[in-house]
This record gives structure tokens, sequence and C-alpha cells, in this order.
């Protein structure tokens, strides 16, 4: 049997309540599609709501039999334009528009903001834009208390849009008192994964990284993963100390699409997927993938070709927002999605195969023995022609090594811990299993065996490699490798 998932991640961002897609039945549909990660946006909504859709997506999880992770995204210091009255307000471009600290119901060309801080962050010349770069303003004068922009381009503007000043040194840091208060309501709520916004520095993820240790009361490897946000001019620039400090990225396309020109996304997205993967660390590459599904059943040609080569540019994982989140077909979004996966990555495996591995990464391992185990699988892989890779990972560096060698074929990552087992839905080719520890490898061969069978995975007879240590179930013990013919009881770690 073909084993019908991608090897590359998709996260579906999941709405509030009430909205069309946080339904049971969508739900469903998703997990069915594929999708391993839900990311709550605690940008909108109550904690209520993401109480609620938690515990809906839970519940299907469980009813499906696919453990999937939950990502809180942390809402970081995104600045917003102030009340403004009904209809909003037009601004034309030669006009001046004030930006001031007092807060004020806006009904003409002077308005507030959700962070009055900012505004004496703002320096004469800079640009400021509103509402995802659609108005275009540049500061003309400052004064205590107020900025004057000289509006470039047009356009109207409404309560709660957002502002973006992609030339200030900004005061603001991330996170915020708000983001500390929702990651603790998070580690009380299991959430798996955090996401961090606006990060432009490591030591910001550091005080995050030191805030969740603390509140969840983990450390080491078993602590909650932190993905930074990379949608700041700033975090491009001083990507190196922040991936050093993260657990993951993800390429942030909305924001860093309107704080840097639109036309450097590309080339800055398959910088970004590189380094991460230099570091051993899994990358998202997100935001208006399938756009336009928000509102169509069909994708244009165009988005079905960002997809492909956000896979193609190494991405673990890819990312569905507005389409899931509000869109009229998140289900078939997320199915257009696995299949622009399926047909790249089979274009994928034979090229690799051509070139010899030119899957793999940079990444240069502390624990290197588990480095060159996953990267001598890679021939062994090819060679025996395997049709999985089993390893006993039990806090997940392991699926980690593997997951970076790009092999062709699934990775089967089992670990008694089921907060492992959903943390590992990021990981590029990884399908994560929860068991009880064996005792022996001679067991692990055992139950992986009848496991296959009981799944139809694959094929009995068909050739799978396991990769485990000794004694099994030990953190970084992995140290030994075997071929097992799917069924056959001669092969595999019999014996010991
Ligand atoms: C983005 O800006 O691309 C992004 C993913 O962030 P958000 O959806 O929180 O705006």
């Amino acid at each position: 049997m073909t084993v019908a998932l991608p090897l590359t991640k998709i996260v579906a961002t999941i709405g509030t309540p009430g909205t069309p897609g946080c339904t049971r039945e969508v739900v469903h549909g998703l997990i069915s599609a594929g999708v391993t990660v839900f990311r709550l946006n605690f940008s909108h909504g109550t904690a209520q709501g993401h109480e609620e859709t938690a515990a809906l997506i839970r519940t299907v999880s469980q009813e499906s039999g696919h453990e999937v992770a939950l990502l809180g995204d942390l809402s970081g210091p995104k600045i917003r334009i102030g009340p403004v009255q009904e209809g909003g307000v037009r601004v034309r471009a030669g006009e001046d528009v004030v930006l001031q600290t007092d807060e004020i119901l806006a009904t003409g060309p002077v308005f507030s903001s959700t962070y009055p801080d900012v505004i004496a962050d703002v320096q004469v010349g800079q640009r400021v834009f509103v509402n995802d770069g659609a108005v275009r303003m540049a500061a003309i004068a400052s004064q205590p208390g107020s900025v004057i922009c000289r509006v470039l381009t047009g356009g109207l503007i409404t309560t709660g849009k957002g502002i973006n000043l992609p030339d200030t040194e900004l005061t603001l840091s991330s996170p915020t008192p708000v983001d500390l208060e929702m990651a603790q309501w998070a580690i009380a709520h299991g959430i798996d994964m955090m996401a961090q916004s606006f990060v432009r520095h490591g030591s910001e993820v550091r005080t995050l990284r030191r805030f969740i240790d603390q509140a969840s009361g983990e450390s080491g490897e078993s602590r909650i993963p932190i993905i930074a946000k990379i949608e700041k001019p700033q975090a491009v620039a001083n990507i190196e100390g922040i991936i050093a400090e993260a657990d993951a990225i993800m390429v942030a396309r909305g924001d860093l699409g309107v704080e840097m020109e639109a036309a450097e996304i590309p080339i800055i997205q398959k910088r970004l997927v590189r380094d991460a993967r230099s570091y051993g660390r899994p990358a998202i590459v997100a935001t208006q993938m399938l756009e336009s599904m928000i509102h169509h059943a069909a994708p244009t040609r165009a988005e079905v070709s960002d997809v492909a080569n956000a896979i193609l540019d190494g991405a673990d994982a890819v990312m569905l927002s507005a389409e899931t989140a509000i869109g009229k077909y998140p289900v078939l979004a997320a199915e257009m999605m696995r299949k622009i996966a399926r047909v790249t990555e089979q274009w994928e495996a034979g090229r690799t195969h051509r070139s010899r591995g030119d899957g793999g990464s940079d990444f240069v391992s502390t624990d290197h023995w588990i480095a060159a185990l996953a990267a001598g699988a890679a021939t062994i892989v090819r060679d025996v022609n395997a049709r999985l890779v089993v390893c006993w990972s039990e806090l997940g560096a392991t699926a980690m090594h593997l997951s970076l060698n790009r092999y062709p074929i699934p990775i089967v990552a089992c670990s008694s811990r089921l907060s492992v087992v959903r943390r590992l839905g990021v990981l590029r080719g990884v399908r994560p299993v929860q068991m009880p520890t064996p005792a022996t490898l001679d067991e692990f061969t055992a139950r992986i065996d009848q496991f296959l069978v009981d799944t139809a995975l694959v094929d009995i007879g068909d050739p799978v490699v396991l990769i485990a240590g000794h004694p099994i179930g030990t953190d970084r013990q992995t140290n030994s490798l075997a071929v097992h013919y799917v069924g056959n009881p001669s092969t595999g770690y019999r014996g010991h």
C-alpha cells in the first residue's frame, strides 16, 4: 500500500468559535487531509474561545486516532490604529495625518494607536504603513505627543488596522506582558508549542524561553518548543542569533512582506529555510499560500507553484492561515496542499536519488554519532530500497537528526511520551507514534512488525530500516541500525 500522506507537514490556523472553520466536521476533514499542527492565533478571540477550540481539536483528534499539536501564536507587539468612527476615515495622497499618543475616536486625519509610546520612536523620514501597507506614509515632523505623516498612498483607515514601522527602532520588545499572560494560559491548557511574533533579537526568544521553562517546570529537551516568527527586517538581519535560541522558525511572509520589499521575500525565504536547517531547526513557510481559496474552491497556478517552491526550498511545514481560519473551503485547501506536497516530493525523490543525497543539511550536531548514523542511513535506505525508517526517539532528538537528511520515505518515530509525539508533528517526514518503551531491541522489532502489519503502512516483506539505541529509551544512546523485512522473524534486531 502506498503511504498517502506527504512528508511535508501541514499547519492549519483554526478560527475562533463561531467561524465556519471551527467545527467538528472541518477539524475532522483537516486531520484526514494531513494537518498535524493547529495554530490558535492569540491575536484574535478570547481565552474562553481558545479553550473551546482547543477542546474541540483534542476531541476530534482522539476520535480520529491521530495525535496533533496545538500551536499557540502569541501576538507580540503588533501596533494597531486606535478607535476610528464607523465606516473609517479615508486619507488621500499628499494629505497630512497626525498620529498622537492620546487616545481619540478618529473622525478626521488624527489617529491614536494601541501602543501610544511608539509614536515617540518614529523619526522624521521614516515610513509608516497602515493596513498591511495599503496606506503608505512618511513622517515629516515630530513633536511631543505626536508625529505628522505625509500620505504617499491613500486609502481607508478603520479601527484596529495594523501599523508597520519598518525603519523605526522600537522601544517595544517581544514578548509583551500580554504575551506572557497568554503563554501562562497556554501552558495551563496543555498547548504543545508556542510561536513568538515580531522577534528582533535572540535575547527576546531567551526571555520567553526562561518564562516558559519556569512557568511549565520543564527544561532541556522536554520543554515546550518556541517557534520564532521572522517578520521584521531586524529579525532577518539577526537571524543566526534568533535561530540559536529558538526551536524552530516561521517565515511569516505577511508582515515580512509589508516591512520589506515584497520582491525580496522569495530570496529571504530561501535563505531563512537554509539557515534554519544548518542549525538543525525546522522551518515553517507561512501566509497567503493558497490565499484565493478563502473564496474559491481552486487555487491559482501561482499559489500552487508557491507551495511547491517552499517545499523545494526545504521547508519542513507549510501553513494555511485565513484559508482555514475564515475561508469557505478549509478542507479543500488542506487537501490541495497535501496534493501539491505529494507531487513535489515524488519529483524531488527521483532527483535526490540521481544526485545522491542533495537533500542533506550543513548542520553540525553535538550528538555527532546520531548525526553520523542518520547520514549513513540515507545510503542504506537507498541501497535496500527501504519503504520506511523506524526509530525510537524518546525525546525527539533522533527524529530531528533523521528528518534533516530528507529521506524520500517517511520516518516513523516512536516515543513513550505524548508531548514528544505531538511536537514531532512539525518535522518533515516524521510520523510520530506513541508506545510504551520496549524492554529490549528484540521487543522493539516485534512491536514495530505488529504495528506495520496492523496499520498496513507497508506490505509484508517490505524492507524497513530500524534505528535505536541500547538500552532502548535512554537519552542520546541512539547508536545502532538494522534492516528488517516486515513479517520476517529472523531480521531486524532479533536476539538483542
Ligand atoms: C504573518 O505575518 O505572516 C503571520 C504568520 O503572522 P500573523 O498571521 O499572526 O499575522
